[in-house]
């Protein structure tokens, strides 16, 4: 069975989800954090990790 976990990456200022990554639980345990271009807000954000 694959550790791969599929995690959505939101952005803080608007809530739209605008990137999807995957990590491997066995091995990455913190939240992942991404600055990540919204197009909603029309600028880079701090993208957040978000349970599914
Ligand atoms: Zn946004």
């Amino acid at each position: 069975m694959s550790q791969e976990n599929i995690v959505k990456m939101q952005c803080p200022v608007c809530k739209n989800v605008n990137y999807w990554t995957t990590k491997n639980k066995k091995t990455v345990t913190k939240k992942l954090g991404f600055s990540k271009f919204c197009n909603s807000c029309r600028k880079h954000t701090d993208h957040k990790e978000i349970k599914k």
